[in-house]
């Protein structure tokens, strides 16, 4: 029998990744009245916070976790959920071999707790990064790696991952990633070159590398038209002042979003995509 109460679960690993790459689609889902929830892997101890922001915060993640709660509330978010590990900072930094860092965890270790929310929250759909995790971020490929490895033995196994949680198995029926064209991006490259700009040293601290990025092809599979809720999405946006949130050029999904306006773009892992078929619903065929 069908679950009466739809939830989708987004699976990420900073606060702001829930806003920046996949606001729209959070803040549309939980206005049409779905459950909406929140795993954040880390409190993004690293961010990179100028002094102004830190005014009443005695720590970065204070000032980041203060921030995604203002976020959480704008998108309509139902719950947010810290797997507490600690923010790995960019290929090469320091943080990335700290004991606790998302990083440097093993992968069903940090599967095991994924699979803990599937348990408690039971989403039928669920949301993480591509691959790459967007743009090569340590954490963003973390958490995408542990949160496949969840979903795929799930699926071989309901009680996969046992944890004396008490709670029944549960098993997703969708897992997409977040993704954006990557021949949008391959545009994005030739026309910074074009302008003397430098496509391997891009973003607030010159270490994207979108050349790289480039070379990666992964197949949209759906795309979310969230403009009845795009202003919710800007202003959870603005909550995240210390990340530029407030600015309106932010990376290259901000150039994504100019030119396609309240459009977010998946690729689905599972069900395998069916070629030539698109869908505007990560709702659709659930039962
Ligand atoms: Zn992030």
């Amino acid at each position: 029998m069908a679950q009466e109460k739809k939830v989708l679960l987004a699976v990420l690993a900073h606060p702001d990744d829930e806003t920046f790459g996949t606001g729209g689609t959070l803040a549309l889902y939980a206005h049409n009245g779905v459950e909406v929830h929140l795993v954040c892997a880390t409190r993004g101890e690293v961010g990179d916070v100028d002094p102004q922001y830190m005014q009443g915060f005695t720590s970065v993640a204070d000032v980041r976790v203060s921030e995604l709660r203002c976020a959480a509330g704008l998108l309509g978010l139902s719950g947010v959920h810290f797997l507490d590990y600690r923010d790995s900072g960019m290929p090469g930094s320091p943080d990335n071999t700290h004991q606790n860092a998302l990083a440097a965890a093993p992968v069903d270790e940090v599967a095991a707790k994924v699979a803990h929310y599937f348990r408690l929250l039971r989403p039928q759909v669920v949301i993480t990064f591509d691959p790459i995790g967007g743009y090569r971020h340590p954490d963003h490929i973390a958490i995408h790696n542990a949160t496949v490895c969840a979903f795929d033995e799930v699926q071989k196994d309901p009680n996969a991952f046992p944890e004396p949680d008490g709670l029944p198995a549960y098993v997703p029926q969708k897992l997409y990633f977040q993704t954006i064209p990557h021949t949008f991006v391959r545009i994005a490259v030739a026309a910074m070159k074009l302008f003397g700009g430098d496509p391997r040293h891009f973003g607030r601290n010159k270490d994207v590398d979108i050349a790289a990025i480039a070379e990666y092809s992964f197949p949209i599979n759906a795309t979310i038209n969230y403009s009845k809720v795009a202003p919710l999405r800007e202003q959870a946006a603005a909550c995240h002042a210390s990340q530029g949130g407030g600015m309106p050029n932010r990376g290259i999904l901000s150039w994504f979003r100019r030119l396609f306006p309240s459009r977010e773009t998946y690729m689905r892992h599972f069900p395998p995509p069916v070629k030539g078929k698109s869908e505007t619903d990560l709702f659709e065929n659930v039962n």
